[in-house]
């Protein structure tokens, strides 16, 4: 593309007191080789659109604007997809976290506009890359009340979907249940179990095709052209779908290893799925002799929040047991109900159900259940615990003691799901106690495997209005990747972004760092070994783009020339002006923000800072530094999300990427006799905005008792 660059700078927001505009438009035009330089006091209001409008009708393509950041104002300077706009954060990475006429902060103005001008060379408009034959249809695994409600929400927004489960029925587990907790006001009363209607609506509606007594067989391609076998009871079939949503849900507990219950040793201690049977049958009776009850206990958190066997909350069975001991009232008004518990954790709405339970004279013991006892003597079933509100022991003769037992994901066992065609595995990768790595910290039903939804109690333990919403919010994920494919964009956190990673394979040596550090498993290997990539899995992260030693991996907008561009154009004093110079690659996810977070906040820093956004640490590619150091840069700061067991990087590894790399370089420093200290890595996370002064200015102090870098001038 011919680019014809108009550059605008906006005086308002305090940049045009604190900066000297003309000076600056002198370096855009001079050194920068823009045709013009104009300003304008507020260029996000109507006159100042129509000011930069104007150009552009007059043919300008490429408008590089100075003043808020680009977080800021994004959909008001969007000119179109023809016209590449970059922004220049004057305000807050500038003005706001300077001083004001103050010839150090001018001449970080002066740098940011080299760098941008510097970038403009080398970018490019992105062309999308749109696949054939694209399916919006989705796939949804399991048929179970998560199932059938996003299978439903995908029908009713006009897709088509395919709904398998293994089972001859679909339901699942709460197809069984007697009733439903409340869900409507006032919360007091029990509702009709809603799953056999959703059955019935699922197997009515055209748009849903169902596949009962099946699995997934193998899921190969990626987002909008999944293809998926099926094997059925009678053969196998296959379907071609846009994305996947797995809601394969959660199986009960066993009890049977917790000895001190009893259960599978006296048949009247039952699990809450035997009491939702015995419930349904219109009588709840004892399994040992068919006679009413009169006394029931209920245990909670049995193998719950227990670390040798659930460590986790289950979620569901304190209300669950709240709707037990109200089926016991509902049928026999006499009957006692005692529940023995932790904590109660009858949250929200769920508070007034509660209430009533009280009211209707059910007992609550708060004790440590997992200490509790049940013994037979003489026919009689009697819990043995402890009341720590009273402080005294409970012995209580009861007819039947029903455990709340948790729930264990379905994706913990052995068995494979979904069968998925990746480099990295054939299942959605787990990130604690079973459950598949939602990145919940960010984006809840995202996985690591782009296109590919995890909703309900598979994805973590939930109740049932819980897991409708949870299928809710998958189907619209759905919905939303296969309309991103079909435009040839990102989905989160890059939504809309039509770049995508180009591979010049000619000098791929083969060394399979790409395909083995994309966390999103895009790059898969032909039988030669060359990566083969599946566009359409791609984050856009820029992950195997610093990971690759041959430098050949590129976007249209993003690349390693580009960034070394922007690191070489940074204006670096003589030693004798003691003017060191820092540079500061930040991610765009949490540690830009951050800093935009800090100048929103007037906090001040040093301004021998230079600060490069970049996608991710993960795309931080070495020679970046390598540049920075031989151009006399005096420090390379690391600004990246934090990482670990919760960690909260958008694109999973990126900061942890980044530190591997870094290791490489400190060595390597160390051995030219510059010391190590010079580059650095911090992780931030976007409410660490108040340290961001702290971490600069300690770096800053640090570089200036080390001295200027010997590479200074040479
Ligand atoms: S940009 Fe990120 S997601 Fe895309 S192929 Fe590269 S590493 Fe994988
Ligand atoms: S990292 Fe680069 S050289 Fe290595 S396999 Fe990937 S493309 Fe080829």
């Amino acid at each position: 593309m011919d680019k014809k660059i108009g550059f605008f700078i906006c005086t308002g927001c305090g940049i045009g007191e604190a900066l000297d505009v003309a000076a600056l438009c002198k370096v855009a035009t001079k050194e920068g080789k823009a045709p013009s330089c104009k300003q304008h006091p507020f260029l996000c209001g109507q006159e100042g659109l129509e000011f930069i409008k104007k150009d552009i009708a007059e043919g300008v393509n490429t408008v590089v604007i100075a003043g808020c950041s680009s977080r800021m104002n994004y959909d008001v300077f969007d000119f179109g997809p023809e016209v590449i706009v970059e922004r220049i954060n004057f305000r807050e990475q500038v003005v706001w976290c300077h001083p004001a006429n103050d010839e150090d902060t001018q001449m970080t103005a002066e740098d940011y506009i080299r760098m941008a001008m510097a970038k403009l060379k080398t970018l490019e408009l992105p062309e999308p890359f749109v696949p054939e034959d694209v399916s919006k249809d989705v796939l949804v695994v399991g048929g179970g009340l998560t199932g059938l409600t996003a299978a439903l929400e995908v029908a009713e927004a006009g897709y088509r979907a395919v709904l398998v489960e293994k089972e001859s029925n679909l339901g699942g587990y709460t197809a069984a249940f007697y009733k439903q907790a409340p869900s409507r006001p006032p919360y007091t009363d029990l509702e009709p179990n809603e799953v056999p209607a959703k059955v019935q609506a699922v197997t009515d509606n055209p748009n849903i095709k169902v596949y009962t007594s099946a699995v997934v067989e193998k899921i190969e391609g990626g987002p909008g052209k999944f293809d998926v076998t099926i094997k059925t009871a009678g053969g196998s079939a296959g379907e071609r779908v846009g994305a996947v949503i797995l809601a394969t849900g959660a199986k009960p507990f066993d009890p049977t290893p917790l000895e001190n219950f009893g259960y599978g040793k006296y048949p009247d201690v039952i699990t809450q799925a035997q009491m939702e049977e015995l419930a349904a049958k219109g009588k709840i009776t004892r399994p040992s002799d068919g006679k009413p009850v009169q006394r029931v206990a209920f245990i909670q958190c049995v193998g719950s929040r227990d670390k040798e066997h659930l460590p986790y909350c289950s979620a569901a069975c304190c209300v669950e047991s709240l709707k037990q001991a109200a089926y016991l009232k509902e049928l026999n008004p006499e009957a006692q109900a005692y529940v023995f518990y932790k904590d109660l954790r009858a949250t929200g709405k769920y508070e007034h159900f509660y209430k009533r339970l009280q009211d209707l004279g059910t007992v609550f013991v708060k004790g440590e259940t997992s200490a509790i006892k049940i013994e037979q003597s003489g026919g009689q079933l009697v819990v043995q615990g402890e009341d720590v509100i009273l402080r005294e022991k409970v012995n209580l003769p009861v007819d039947l003691v029903v455990l709340a037992n948790g729930m264990v994901p379905t994706t913990a066992g052995e068995e494979n799901i979904l069968n998925l065609a990746y480099r990295q595995g054939p299942e959605l990768p787990i990130l604690k106690y079973g459950f598949p790595d939602s990145h919940f910290i960010c984006f809840p039903y995202e996985t690591r495997r782009t296109g590919v939804y995890a909703a309900g109690s598979v994805r973590a333990p939930m109740h049932v209005p819980a897991a409708v919403e949870d299928a809710t919010g998958a189907a619209l994920k759905a919905i939303q990747v296969v309309e991103s494919v079909s435009r040839g964009a990102a989905v989160h956190p890059r939504s809309g972004d039509l770049s995508f990673p180009e591979f010049f394979m000619q000098r791929c040596t083969q060394c399979k760092r790409c395909t083995e550090e994309c966390p999103f498993g895009a790059i898969n290997e032909d039988e030669k070994g060359n990566p083969l990539p599946e566009p359409t899995r791609c984050r856009r992260c820029g992950t195997c783009m610093g990971a690759c030693p041959e430098r050949i991996i590129s976007f249209k907008n993003y690349s390693v020339p580009m960034i070394g561009n922007m690191a070489k154009a940074i204006e670096v004093p003589e030693e004798d002006e003691e003017k060191p110079r820092i540079l500061v690659f930040a991610c765009e996810n949490d540690a830009i923000p951050a800093l935009d977070m800090a100048g929103l906040q007037r906090m001040q820093y040093s301004n021998w800072v230079r600060i490069i956004p970049v996608r991710c640490l993960g795309s931080l590619n070495l020679v970046w530094i390598a540049d920075a150091m031989s151009k006399g840069i005096d420090g390379v700061l690391l600004l990246g999300c934090k990482h670990g067991d919760d960690y909260q990087c958008h694109f999973v590894k990126g900061s942890e990427l980044a530190g591997i790399r870094l290791s490489k370089v400190s060595e390597t420093l160390d051995r030219l006799g510059l010391e190590s200290e010079r580059v650095q890595i911090q992780e931030v996370s976007i409410m660490d905005y108040d340290q961001i002064p702290g971490i600069i200015d300690r770096f800053a102090a640090r570089l200036d008792e080390l001295g200027p870098n010997p590479m200074k001038g040479f």
